[in-house]
């Protein structure tokens, strides 16, 4: 089978290098990858986020499969366009990424199905929004409707706060994705995230994992793309993640049917764990980054298998061989991230490190330059491990972590704290 993967990530990485740990793979092109990615496979320039140039390039390049990694393709319709012209697709078509990509959806589908989340109240002028917010009273979650990179969401801790962060939405503070402003009660518990492939019909669990959204250690100081993360979750045992697909995931995917908007691709479960069980926080239409990192190393060969049958939709047919082991990735940032920092530094280290199937280094903002590995993003590198243990797996990242030399960057030391 030829594969073409859309990113350039940490995430696009491991969806590579799990593709290339399966026999069926016979050619793999990644658009448009990074420096390590182009050390495992062919990296192209692509624009991404036009389907119709994509759909020409996997027609010249003979591909079978589209994986799609980042959320702006599949909301820009990449995947729509893909499927129209006969490819198989791994992604939801635009509409179905609705549930990324617009928050008050997600809340509609929530009511239509009954799922347990927040109660919430939907806006598009400040008046309204203020006048709900002086009703429910603080601390309450103001959230821009749209896309925002993570950045739309404001948990606000007194009243003032909250018109504040009203004020600053409907101001244009996140562009058109604060048009529309969703108000959420604030939820109490632990959070974790639940990966689930779902082909339009069939919902298939493939993993748990916590992410470290913080930049500073013990989960402090300000919000970041992810500064790693470890898999399995163990505040969402079995017996919840089961609640969680009776009560949330299989409601959604049976309301996205009805609605004839199936979704096929991985959801990604944002799951608030509270005393009264799992309610959703959101929905990701695409793997989580570095999420997906831990997910891919623990699956290894077979996650190529499983997305090939819900690109297919046949996942009725499938089940997941799980291993009893744990994953640990931590991510190295360049100095200042997420503020301001440097790019071009050159890292050592990178070309002899001891890689197989228990730790990986992956990439996701670096580039080569006259021979050398670069920094090249705010989030550099990925060190991953497996072990028997989540103790022994994240001895393993931080060891490779410790092959690497770049003075330039950092990375926090207490990945998986909360589990451990
Ligand atoms: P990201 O890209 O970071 O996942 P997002 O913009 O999609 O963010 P959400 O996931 O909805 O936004 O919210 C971001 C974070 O804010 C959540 O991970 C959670 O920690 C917190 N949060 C959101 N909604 C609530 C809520 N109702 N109660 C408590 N915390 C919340």
């Amino acid at each position: 089978m030829n594969i073409l993967i859309l990113g350039s990530g940490g995430r696009e990485h491991a969806l590579a290098w799990a593709a290339l740990q399966n026999p069926k793979c016979d050619k793999l092109i990644v658009a448009p990858g990074n420096a390590g990615i182009a050390m495992i496979a062919e990296c192209a320039r692509l624009d991404i986020n036009d389907g119709g140039a994509v759909a020409e390039f996997a027609g010249e390049n003979a591909i079978d499969m589209v994986i799609i990694g980042p959320e702006a393709p599949l909301a820009a319709g990449v995947a729509d366009r893909l499927r129209d012209a006969g490819l198989l697709v791994f992604g939801p078509s635009a509409a179905a990424a609705r549930l990324e990509a617009s928050k008050s959806f997600t809340k509609e589908i929530c009511d239509a199905c009954n799922a347990p989340t927040a109660a919430y109240g939907h806006f598009t002028d400040a008046a309204a929004a203020k006048a709900y917010v002086q009703t429910q009273g603080a601390p309450i979650v103001i959230k821009a409707d749209g896309l925002a990179a993570g950045k739309g969401v404001i948990i606000a801790e007194t009243l003032d706060e909250a018109e504040a962060a009203i004020d600053d939405m409907f101001g244009g503070a996140f562009g058109g994705a604060g048009a529309e402003v969703v108000i959420e009660e604030f939820m109490t518990g632990e959070e974790a995230s639940f990966f689930v492939l779902c082909d339009g019909t069939n919902a298939l669990p493939i993993g748990t994992a916590q992410d470290h959204k913080r930049v500073g250690e013990g989960d402090t100081g300000p919000n970041t793309g992810g500064m790693g993360a470890y898999s399995p979750a163990p505040v969402l045992t079995d017996a919840l993640a089961e609640q969680a697909m009776a009560e949330i995931v299989r409601p959604t995917i049976a309301e996205m049917a009805r609605r004839g908007t199936p979704y096929q691709g991985v959801l990604y479960v944002g799951l608030m764990i509270s005393e009264q069980g799992p309610r959703l926080v959101e929905y990701n239409a695409r793997f989580g980054d570095p999420e997906c990192q831990v997910l891919m190393l623990r699956l290894g060969a077979q996650a190529l298998d499983l997305i090939h049958a819900c690109a297919e939709e046949r996942l009725g047919e499938m089940q997941v061989n799980w291993a009893d082991d744990h994953a640990v990735t931590v991510v190295m940032a360049a100095n200042g991230y997420p503020g301001d920092y440097a790019k071009g530094d050159v890292i050592e280290g990178l070309t002899d490190l001891p890689e197989d199937s228990f730790t990986m280094m992956f990439h996701a903002g670096t580039a080569e330059s006259k021979g050398q590995i670069t920094a090249a993003g705010g989030r550099v590198l990925n060190a991953t491990a497996r072990g028997a243990t989540l103790q022994e797996a994240r001895d393993r990242a931080y060891a490779l972590l410790d092959r690497v030399n770049w003075p330039g960057g950092f990375c926090r030391n207490d990945i998986g704290w909360r589990a451990l």
